[in-house]
């Protein structure tokens, strides 16, 4: 079981305050001071720890070619670590084409995901189990762009069924079930989960439920969709359905109470973060442009548009911390 410290003044500012709802992202007042505090506590780290790493295990700041961007650098020798498409943001602003289907599905029970999410949620079952949590049901993960269609469409039309006219058919049913495309199911990273095959907000009072709450983020996996920021998310609060965003973003978004929507927001608007966790600690980073970067990383684009941009974390053995008495 993980156990991390996340070191910037902007989540310290976040834990110690209640965390209420965020109209319009985390572009509020009060969170911007946030902001200018982690601002300044990041360049104070950066110029703390950068200097004594290893020019390998640094960062290096300098754009890639932009013609190839995956090129090969010389001086390294390391490649650009594949996009894990984590952290890919799809909504309805935000789509995948009908085409698009992940490369390493694999299956749990006979439902279909991403191999990391099913090693992830392996891992979290048998943690639940130890604890005495018995009977979580992997019930949807992975779906085709035409199921999704024909899942929006089943809804729609029992709506219509209902007396609703077409246009309030099709709004109500775009707040509970996600337009085809604009479901992260087709990424193979969302998972419903479910104690008695059924889909209920009650889930989230029992235990099964209320485990995930407070530890599914240990897994990599986030509640996507939140009691509290359905006007962020525009979708209804959904407590049986998980996202897998990996290590250490999860651990980020839980402490902070961030959707994957104000994750985006909140890198953009920060040099990078540090999250101290068991034997190591990450370095997190937003860079719109493609970076030259090394081993012990990962990068996953924040969506398939050409356009967007890229979040590395580097991961390093907390050894160099304890080395001077931190
Ligand atoms: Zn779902």
């Amino acid at each position: 079981m993980r156990k991390c410290l996340i070191l910037t003044p902007r989540l310290k500012f976040a834990k110690q305050t209640p965390i209420t709802p965020l109209k319009g992202g985390i572009s509020t007042p009060t969170l911007r001071k946030g902001l200018i505090g982690v601002a300044i506590g990041i360049v104070i780290i950066s110029a703390v720890f950068f200097p004594l790493l290893t020019p390998r295990q640094s960062f290096a700041l300098q754009n890639l070619d932009s013609e190839n961007p995956r090129a090969v650098p010389e001086d390294t020798g390391f490649p650009v670590p594949e996009d894990t498409g984590f952290l890919w943001l799809i909504n309805r602003e935000n789509p995948l084409p009908p085409d698009f289907k992940p490369d390493d599905l694999t299956e749990f029970e006979g439902v279909r995901l991403r191999e990391p999410a099913r090693d992830a949620f392996t891992e979290m079952l048998a943690a639940m189990k130890a604890e005495g949590i018995d009977g979580l049901h992997l019930q949807s993960a992975y779906r085709t762009y035409s199921y999704q269609r024909a899942i929006f469409n089943e809804k729609f039309k029992s709506l219509l069924a209902k007396g609703n006219n077409p246009g309030a058919a099709a709004a109500i049913a775009a707040q509970a079930v996600q337009l085809p495309g604009a479901s992260e199911h087709q990424l193979g990273l969302a998972l419903d989960v479910s104690i008695n095959g059924s889909l209920s907000q009650s889930f989230a009072e029992t235990n099964a439920g209320r485990w995930l709450e407070e530890n599914c983020h240990k897994f990599g996996f986030i509640i996507r969709y939140p009691r509290a920021k359905t006007d962020i998310t525009n979708i209804i609060y959904e407590p049986w359905h998980l996202r897998y965003v990996g290590f250490p973003h999860a651990q980020i978004m839980k402490e902070a109470s961030l959707t994957l929507e104000e994750y985006h927001e909140f890198l953009m608007g920060i040099p990078m973060y540090v999250c101290w966790c068991d034997d190591d600690y990450y370095l997190v980073k937003y860079s719109a442009t493609p970076l030259e970067i090394t081993e012990n990383t990962s990068v996953s684009k924040t969506g398939l548009d050409e356009n967007s941009g890229n979040i590395i974390a580097v991961k390093k053995p907390k050894m160099i911390v304890h080395d001077f008495g931190l």
